[in-house]
């Protein structure tokens, strides 16, 4: 966090979906004007996700930003995979106005500014632990956490755990992704979450079954309820949507 002013000098904010340097005056602080439009379209609106979509448990709820399109996807792997962390923080600020109607900053590297009274009432907000854990990739959910947790005023902690080896879910069919998931998470020894309603970040839900075991074992140790945010959600995508 303490790095931050130094790497906004370093890396000027860029456009998350096209990595053009942003101008001053870019449209809600956050995209190229050619970027400007599909942003709009990949919106996940409203951002709550239907439950015919995937196959949730436990869980209170979850949102999404925007669809898992080839766009959005792409944005993501920069992130995780080349090495542009910084895009996180853009990510976590459309999180903000997306799900919670934040207002956007005024311009690029500004930071959105959030109703109190807007907010839902959450007590922490937890990411979904690393996959694999001896991994050198940047963890996105934990840096969208990070800066959720900033402009929320809300304490993040990173209570939960792997109990066992999963396999990658993009590797596996439905059936097989809820089967990966299920009991594999866990409340981390001398972490109390009793009683707390608690935010779970995630970077992409797919079936849904990641954040719902997160859930599982989140209500297991006595969380009072889970709600799950992310990026993007995968779904059909809506005709009035797609791209003519
Ligand atoms: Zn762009």
């Amino acid at each position: 966090m303490t790095r931050e002013p130094l790497l906004a000098f370093f890396f000027p904010r860029r456009c998350p979906f096209c990595n053009r340097v942003l101008p001053y005056n870019a449209p809600q602080a956050a995209f190229c004007a050619a970027c400007a439009e599909t942003e709009k379209r990949l919106r996940h609106e409203p951002p709550r996700l239907p439950k015919t979509e995937h196959d949730f448990y436990v869980l209170h709820g979850a949102a999404a930003a925007y669809y898992y399109t080839e766009e959005v996807r792409r944005t993501i792997l920069a992130c995780k995979e080349y090495r542009h962390p910084w895009y996180a923080r853009e990510l976590a600020d459309r999180m903000l106005v997306c799900l919670w109607g934040a207002e956007p900053p005024r311009h690029p590297g500004g930071r959105p500014t959030l109703e109190p009274s807007a907010l839902p009432r959450y007590d922490l907000i937890v990411p979904v632990p690393p996959r694999e854990p001896d991994s050198h990739d940047p963890e996105l959910p934990r840096m969208l956490a990070r800066r959720l947790g900033e402009v929320m005023a809300l304490p993040v902690r990173e209570v939960l755990e792997l109990t066992r080896k999963i396999q990658p879910q993009k590797t596996l069919d439905r059936e097989h992704r809820l089967q990966n998931t299920k009991n594999a998470y866990a409340v981390r020894k001398g972490e109390d979450v009793e009683g707390l309603r608690i935010l779970l970040v995630d970077d992409v839900i797919t079936t849904g079954g990641t954040v719902s075991a997160c859930a599982q074992a989140l209500v297991r140790a006595g969380s009072a309820e889970v709600f799950a945010v992310c990026i993007a959600a995968s779904e059909t995508l809506p005709k009035e949507k797609q791209s003519k």
